[in-house]
């Protein structure tokens, strides 16, 4: 059976390619590693750098951003762009990055960039140089830093599109997967569904379905759309539940808009009742369990909730 598959900057595997001899024993990248097929790359060491090294950084020089060595003054741009570039030609099949943050060469959205020459840096805002090319690829799939998944929500969020990638990529059997996928897919988009069925249901454009569950999986979750589904699914048994049961439902998922409970508590509540009521239906919908359980942790750094 497949896995999904990830790579990742080489020193978050606790392999000693930083510029100090050092690597990270990064616990998201040890709590993953049995569920994942990881690959890894060190863009400095590809490029010739020694571990361990001078530090890079980034400069602004005039209008460019260059990979400059700061105590050599030795220029790494080129040398960068043309690894980053080699390399996107033989990435293959993969379903997500996880990058180091803050890094000149991997690190996104948070780098230092500093003036040409000068010791304070004038953005932190940058993007390292091979993670930016990269982003310009667009790939489609996920680009994390091991930062932000930290944060359980963005790494429930991140797990989730990988495992379901993963899903669409192992499957033999399309319609199978739309039937059990559906919910999840409809918590991304709330109209996706009806498009994905019309796709589906013609053998010719399950091309296009596969496209379509790619591009639904770029969008971003709203904590309402989710609640949404899960209110729906408490409506479906309100028939059989009493008024405490029922207000405590209602009480769960404020708890959970107001971010005092994590998503998974509410898919456990949901899941306690879809086994109750034999309710088959639901119980097959990976969106009450889209990866591994075990990959469950609420161990959160508590920042950057933003997705
Ligand atoms: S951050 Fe990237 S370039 Fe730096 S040591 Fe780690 S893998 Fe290598």
């Amino acid at each position: 059976m497949r896995k999904p598959k990830v790579m990742i900057s080489k020193c978050l595997n606790s392999e000693k390619c930083r510029y100090d001899g050092q690597g990270f024993d990064d616990k998201v990248i040890r709590s993953i590693r049995e569920y994942i097929d990881i690959e890894t790359v060190c863009p400095e060491v590809e490029i010739g750098l020694a571990t361990p090294r001078d530090p890079i950084r980034i400069e602004k020089h005039e209008n460019d951003l260059k990979l400059i060595q700061h105590n050599s003054n030795i220029d790494y741009s080129n040398e960068m762009y043309e690894f980053a570039e080699e390399f996107i030609k033989k990435v293959d099949d993969l379903d997500g990055f996880i990058l180091k943050s803050k890094s000149p060469s991997c690190g996104i959205k948070d780098v230092k960039i500093y003036p040409k020459g000068q010791k304070c840096s004038i953005s932190k805002n940058g993007n390292g140089f091979f993670a930016q090319k990269l982003i310009e690829k667009d790939f489609k799939i996920l680009i994390e830093n091991e930062g932000r998944l930290k944060n359980y929500i963005l790494r429930e969020e991140f797990l989730t599109k990988i495992f379901t990638l993963n899903r669409l990529k192992d499957c033999n059997d399309i319609k199978k997967f739309h039937e059990n996928n559906k919910m999840l897919l409809k918590s991304y988009d709330s109209n996706s569904v009806e498009v994905l069925e019309n796709l589906i249901n013609n053998e010719k454009t399950h091309d296009l379905y596969i496209n379509k569950v790619k591009e639904i999986l770029n969008n971003k979750r709203s904590k309402t759309n989710k609640a949404d589904i899960i209110k729906d699914v408490f409506n479906r048994y309100k028939n059989k539940l009493n008024k405490e049961e029922l207000s405590y439902n209602d009480e769960l998922v404020d708890l959970y808009i107001n971010e005092k409970i994590p998503f998974s508590s509410l898919l456990v509540a949901i899941k306690i009742y879809a086994l109750r009521f034999n309710d088959a239906e639901l119980i097959k919908q990976t969106f009450f369990n889209p990866y591994p359980q075990k990959l469950v942790n609420i161990m959160d750094s508590g920042k950057g909730r933003e997705l």
